[in-house]
């Protein structure tokens, strides 16, 4: 019997496990943390989003999309469904993002687990693995325990250090000592950073916007959904969205904007047609206020406060004191600009431990395709996050880690 030694119990080393297990390998998974899959209790807010009905390859990013294309070709998403639903987990679609019906990511995690049990798993938990040695065709594991084990074919599924406090990437050390190189890890979907004050106004509101980022002057990704406005810039989904943007512009000495349309309903013309009409009924009530029926009463005032600080003409005369009707048509200008093509300087993301993937890892032209196979050594597989691919919010991080991990479990158990 083949036996196959897997690290990281997380989804992507739980799915090959479970896998090889059932193809008729002895398969024994080594986890430093006390428990398996820890991380796949916290995703989704608690309910693990571990699917998307929307199968766009655009949503998965990579030096090599092609390549992650390839890999996800090889297993289509009903033979992912069937995965889960062989282990009791059905689905509930929210927009089109999968749930497991229970509601909690707990459902997930005890099917995995309970799964991979039944099929004779060995789960070695507490247990790091350090270094791994090839001996006469076999892979020798060697742990923090000081102990060893031997195993014919190796997946290593450590994953990253993407929402954890672990100072440094777990498994790069291991695969780089197989001679494998790594793109530099960065945070990915989290949060924007910015200096710009008008961050101290804005924090604690939420509100539905369309964020573009533009990278020198460019338009290089574009979302509408819920920005999060903190006291240190913009998180929310869309801000997740475009974050893995940031880090490479920003490197090259890029020039990176955060473009906001607070409206994206109403257009300029609407708008200021919306401003004018109710001004003859509130002649006296101050711009801020016109706009309070439209927008947040916090995220209104700031914009207007900004306004009045960036526009010369605006400046002079404490606009967010006037009423409309006293405006020049460039002063209502000015304001109408701050709504509809408001602009943000981004300085970076969030930390690691702040974000929830990272981007980054071996390059996809370092294994074979679609096999996850190493190709500098036919015995080696590596899957789920340690590779070049990281996806959109929405399931595709998790629809990564599952298939890489069922190919990588196939492949390794052959004879
Ligand atoms: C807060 C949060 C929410 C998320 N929500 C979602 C979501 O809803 N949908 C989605 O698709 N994705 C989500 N993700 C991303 C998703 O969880 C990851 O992309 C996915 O878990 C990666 O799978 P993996 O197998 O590559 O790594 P992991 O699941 O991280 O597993 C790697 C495992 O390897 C272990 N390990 C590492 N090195 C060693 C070593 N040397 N010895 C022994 N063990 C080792 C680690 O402890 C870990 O348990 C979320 C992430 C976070 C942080």
């Amino acid at each position: 019997m083949k036996k196959i030694a897997i690290v990281g119990a997380g989804a992507s080393g739980l799915a090959a496990a479970i896998t090889a297990a059932r193809c008729g390998a002895e398969v024994c998974l080594f986890e430093q943390r006390e428990t398996a899959a820890k991380k796949l209790l916290v995703t989704g807010n608690g309910k693990c989003n571990f699917l998307n009905e929307d199968q766009w390859a655009g949503h998965f990013h990579s030096q090599n999309p092609a390549l992650a294309e390839k890999i996800l070709e090889e297993l289509p998403y009903k033979e992912l469904l069937d995965f889960f639903e062989g282990m009791g987990i059905l689905p509930y679609s929210r927009k089109g993002y999968l749930y497991p019906m229970s509601g909690q990511a707990q459902s997930i995690h005890m099917a995995l687990i309970e799964t991979a049990k039944s099929l004779g798993v060995l789960f070695c938990c507490s247990t790091r693995v350090e270094k791994i040695e090839r001996c006469r065709g076999h892979f020798i594991i060697h742990t923090d325990g000081k102990n060893s084990a031997r195993a014919n074919a190796l997946i290593l599924s450590t994953g990253t250090r993407a929402g954890t406090k672990i100072k440094e990437n777990p498994g790069a050390a291991l695969v780089q000592s197989f001679g494998h190189h790594i793109i530099p890890f960065t945070p990915a979907l989290c949060a924007l950073r910015s200096d710009g004050l008008i961050c101290r106004y804005w924090h604690g509101v939420r509100t539905q916007a369309e964020l573009t980022l533009l990278v020198d002057g460019k338009a290089a990704a574009s979302e509408k959904g819920e920005l999060m406005l903190t006291d240190y810039g913009i998180s929310g989904i869309p801000a997740f969205q475009v974050s893995h943007l940031v880090a490479p512009a920003l490197r090259e000495k890029k020039n990176v904007l955060a473009h906001v349309d607070w409206l994206p309903g109403i257009d300029k013309d609407a708008l200021m047609r919306f401003l004018d009409n109710l001004s003859v009924s509130f002649p006296f009530r101050k711009v801020s206020g016109l706009l309070y029926g439209i927008l947040p009463v916090k995220l209104a005032d700031s914009l207007i406060v900004e306004a009045t600080k960036r526009e010369e003409e605006l400046k002079e005369l404490g606009a967010h004191m006037m009423s409309w009707n006293h405006m020049s048509v460039s002063q209502k200008n000015a304001i109408i600009k701050n709504i509809k093509h408001f602009l943000l300087p981004v300085m970076g993301v969030n930390d690691f431990e702040h974000a929830q993937v990272c981007a980054g890892g071996v390059p996809l032209t370092e294994i074979e395709i679609p096999a996850c196979r190493s190709k500098l050594d036919n015995e080696l597989y590596l899957t789920g996050e340690l590779l070049d691919v990281h996806g959109d919010c929405g399931g595709y991080n998790l629809q990564w880690a599952w298939t890489t991990g069922i190919i990588a479990g196939r492949g390794a158990a052959k004879t």
